[in-house]
């Protein structure tokens, strides 16, 4: 293919990944955006093969590396539960590190074949592109590996502080500027081994101490460091498409942690330095619940008090997507508006594992997307509100968040579900959500318990309220 054709089939490409951001903007144009998205990368991958630079060899080492790449991939996606996807997300974030760090460190030893000089003589913009390449994919490696344990479980969610812990990450911070300096001038192996070294050990540093509550913002800030790394590759194999899709990622996903953390009223630069100057964890036990008791009802209770209000809202969480309770909770909701009862949905920004996760549930259930609300529409309702149906969420109505200032979650905006008239919790026992903040809700007198698993409690209100 002519090098024309091959930057104007890029430029398509672009134009198209752009309008995939577009439609993947709101649930009502989503698929569109998924449509404009897989042409992007159609065409993209398509002009990338035909370039001349693709031999007969090299040709059939990527279709192998495709082969087998695009297996796996198949297969995890095929196996994946929804519930672990952000989980999986993370874990592809820390393979576009890799890559970023592999790329760099074959152009380092043999940057004849990329074009950026000789061993020992690499351009001095190639050096600076490849040692940012480098570093943000190394960080991007190893603190997605600690998100994905986190997020698997295999590490605790609660906020891991020691003393000194912003000191050491803005000394090694700036040793790595340091360093990035001195491989320009002395292009020695030892100096781009220890870049490599050190943004390893700052990736760890900075991804290990934020705590369960600040996840969601992780995910997302991860997500844009995976496209800077993926917009160095780019520099170094000059590839423009490479480059704009990197820059279109690394954008977008910064964006999405700025509103994040807007809408978890935290600073940007605390979480994104690692809780720089942030909240004083404190331990996670919230309020004291000494030996309160709380007010259980079985689910025919819950269809008693649904049908007789005039109006519900419904607020899932994480549990619900475990339960996959969405189809069974629509049908409940399809009951109740038969009885006449108003009914709408709360969506907290961070509810579930993944932005967009209890959208994507709702939807998937068909949930007409007018009755879904978000968290500043709906948040002054539930005073006039007869019945708050929490079905699987925990720690997005956590009142600690707004009176308990040790609390790792202080400072986050809730549901306030405590002002309706009464708070139906469906989970199957007592125990804290993912920030591992004790909820002390579940002890009101306005709130009663549903404890069992969320998709069975909700068949049997269904069946309950057949019967009424
Ligand atoms: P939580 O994790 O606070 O609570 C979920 C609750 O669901 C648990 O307390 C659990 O209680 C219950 N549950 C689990 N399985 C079932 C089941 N089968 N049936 C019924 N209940 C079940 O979830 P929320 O959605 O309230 O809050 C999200 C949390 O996740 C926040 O802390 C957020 O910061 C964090 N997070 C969010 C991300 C995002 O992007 N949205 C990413 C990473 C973290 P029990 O075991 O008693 O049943």
């Amino acid at each position: 293919m002519s090098g024309g054709f091959s930057a104007f089939a890029y430029l398509v490409a672009s134009v198209c990944f752009i309008m995939a951001l577009r439609g993947l903007s709101s649930p009502t144009t989503a698929r569109r955006g998924n449509l404009f998205g897989i042409a992007a990368m159609t065409i993209a991958v398509f002009t990338t093969l035909t370039l001349p630079a693709i031999t007969g060899l090299s040709l059939l080492w990527i279709i192998i590396a495709v082969g087998i790449g695009g297996t796996i991939g198949t297969l995890v996606a095929l196996r994946i539960v929804m519930t672990a996807l952000p989980q999986l997300i993370a874990a592809f974030h820390s393979l576009v590190g890799l890559a970023a760090v592999l790329v760099a460190a074959a152009a380092f030893y043999a940057p004849e074949a990329f074009g950026i000089g000789t061993v020992g003589h690499i351009h001095a913009g190639s050096v600076i592109e490849m040692s940012l390449g480098v570093a943000i994919g190394a960080i991007t490696f190893t603190g997605s590996i600690i998100a994905f344990a986190k997020l698997q479980g295999l590490v605790s969610g609660k906020p891991l502080i020691f003393s000194g812990q912003h000191m050491l990450n803005l000394a090694l911070g700036i040793l790595l500027l340091v360093l990035i300096i001195v491989l320009m001038v002395a292009q020695s192996p030892v100096i781009f081994w220890a870049i490599i070294v050190l943004s390893l050990a700052l990736g760890f540093l900075i991804i290990l101490p934020i705590g369960g509550a600040d996840m969601p913002v992780v995910v997302s800030m991860l997500n844009s460091y995976s496209g800077w790394a993926a917009a160095g590759i780019g520099f170094t194999l000059a590839n423009p498409v490479l480059i704009v899709v990197g820059a279109l990622v690394g954008s977008s996903g910064a964006i999405l942690s700025y509103i994040m953390c807007k809408a978890m009223n935290r600073s940007f630069f605390s979480v994104i330095l690692g809780g720089f100057g942030g909240e004083v964890a404190g331990p996670a036990g919230g309020a004291d619940m000494g030996d309160k008791t709380i007010k259980q009802g079985a689910a025919a209770d819950a269809a008693f008090i649904m049908d007789q209000a005039s109006s519900v809202i419904i607020v899932p969480g994480y549990g619900m997507a475990v339960a996959q309770a969405q189809h069974v909770l629509r049908e409940m909701v399809d009951l109740l508006k038969e009885k006449g009862v108003e009914v709408r949905y709360a969506i907290h920004p961070v509810a579930g594992r993944m932005p967009g996760h209890m959208n994507v549930l709702l939807a998937e259930a068909a949930v007409p997307y007018d009755e879904v609300l978000e968290l500043d529409e709906i948040n002054r309702d539930f005073s006039a509100t007869d019945v708050a149906f929490v079905i699987g969420a925990n720690d997005i109505t956590n009142p600690a968040a707004k009176t308990d200032k040790s609390s790792p979650i202080y400072g986050m905006p809730i549901l306030n579900v405590e002002d309706a008239g009464t708070v139906l919790f469906i989970k199957r026992s007592l125990a804290s959500g993912y920030a591992g903040v004790d909820n002390e809700l579940f002890y009101r007198d306005n709130t009663m318990m549903l404890l069992d698993d969320a998709k069975k409690m909700c068949e049997n209100i269904v069946k309950a309220l057949e019967q009424s």
